[in-house]
């Protein structure tokens, strides 16, 4: 059963049938957990079975209760989904395909722990239908990656990289982070260079997230380590804004670069907004105007206890997000379709008050207007943040 989907049942089958879906499963294990790290992820493997049986069967039961709908986007993460092993995976793909219909899959990506691969493995996730990896490498320095509490050195990375384009997988993404204590720019721009010569042509910006407790906070804490200040952040995201497309991967979101024709297109789901459905411990989901997230605490999520309520998106809210999300964009977002969407629900003060405030930042060359479109420029994107606040 799924108490979630209560009175709602309905809106959401119809919302499920107006356009295809992404399906995101989240695998909460991990070999150890790093420094840094906030994610529902548990070092116990004992509950694998149970994780797997419960992911199953959600599938079933969603996929019964929304009318076995398209899902266009599928998205594999964790924790580490290359901990399952090649027939589990097999499994959990196949029940993905019996509950959905993936007749019109685009794409399947799977996250991948470097430390975790081995090239048989690869090539079976390939053969069960996963067509694109995504690496949570994070830099090459082996110091950094241990001051992270990473499982993997550099070399482990790029094996794991080549071992990926080896089994035959084209389209390979590589996690970069930005903000690690001791870590300094030449480093960050040579590991992207090295990255894509070995063959990623898609790379996620991060910036070292310490915000909720972690070990590398406490460190943090205690003087120990400094972590770089914000200009000194701000410098790196420059400096990779230039690097990277002489690499050829092109900006196409605030963090994140492709080759041509290599965008993540599950990731591009959430800017746009259309819908997703996350199963696993506090997997998110977002169907018409309903969102909700799964319990974030593994053993209650096993035993159906703990979801969050189906959560009606407010007009107004639903309409903010669509700037906030978009503006993320490197095409940004279609101002005169918000307009005319504000329009129609008698929102257009609210649109009138962003724009007042957004004039500053179109005189000072942070935003763009182009036809229809609004964006940021290459400058504005790295100082978003302060502008994206208007919609929150
Ligand atoms: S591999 Fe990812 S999810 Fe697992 S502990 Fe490290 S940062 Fe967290």
């Amino acid at each position: 059963m799924i108490p979630a989907l209560g009175p709602h049942a309905p809106d959401l089958r119809q919302a499920a049938r107006r356009e295809p879906l992404g399906l995101y499963l989240h695998v909460p294990f991990c070999r150890d957990r790093c420094s840094y790290c906030s994610f529902v992820t548990t070092r116990d493997e004992s509950l694998k079975a149970a994780v797997l049986a419960r992911l199953h069967s959600q599938l079933q039961d969603w996929g019964r209760a929304l009318g076995r709908p398209a899902v266009d986007t599928l998205y594999l993460g964790g924790g580490t989904p290359s901990l399952l092993s090649a027939s589990e995976l097999a499994a959990l793909t196949r029940a993905a395909s019996e509950a959905f219909d993936l007749s019109a899959l685009e794409e399947a990506t799977l996250e991948a722990n470097p430390g975790t691969l081995d090239r048989p493995w690869l090539e079976q996730a390939l053969a069960a239908g996963w067509d694109r990896i995504s690496l949570g490498v994070q830099t090459l320095d082996d110091t950094l990656l241990g001051r992270l509490g990473r499982i993997h050195d550099g070399k482990t990375a790029l094996e794991a990289l080549a071992w990926a384009r080896a089994a035959g997988f084209q389209r390979v993404s590589a996690d970069l982070m930005v903000g690690i204590p001791g870590q300094d720019l030449g480093r960050i721009l040579a590991d992207a260079g090295t990255l894509v010569r070995a063959g990623a042509n898609h790379m996620s910006i991060y910036l070292l997230d310490l915000d909720k407790a972690c070990a590398l906070r406490a460190q943090v804490d205690t003087g120990k380590l400094r972590l770089p200040s914000e200009d000194e952040a701000a410098d790196v995201f420059e400096a990779l804004q230039e690097e990277l497309p002489r690499l050829g991967l092109q900006p196409y979101e605030i963090s994140n670069y492709a080759a041509p024709g290599q965008q993540s297109r599950h990731n591009n789901r959430y800017w746009e907004r259309r819908p997703y459905l996350g199963l696993g411990p506090s997997a998110a989901s977002q169907l018409g105007r309903w969102r909700w997230t799964e319990s974030g605490v593994i053993h209650a999520w096993i035993e159906d206890r703990g979801s969050a309520e189906v959560q009606e998106l407010d007009p107004a809210e639903a309409l903010a997000e669509i700037p906030l999300l978009g503006l993320r964009l490197h095409r940004g977002v279609d101002w005169e379709d918000l307009r005319a969407r504000a329009r129609a629900q008698n929102l257009e003060p609210l649109v009138d008050s962003w724009e007042a405030q957004l004039a500053p930042f179109l005189e000072h060359g942070l935003l763009l207007r182009e036809g229809p479109r609004l964006r940021f420029t290459a400058r504005g994107m790295l100082l978003s943040n302060g502008v994206l606040q208007i919609f929150v």
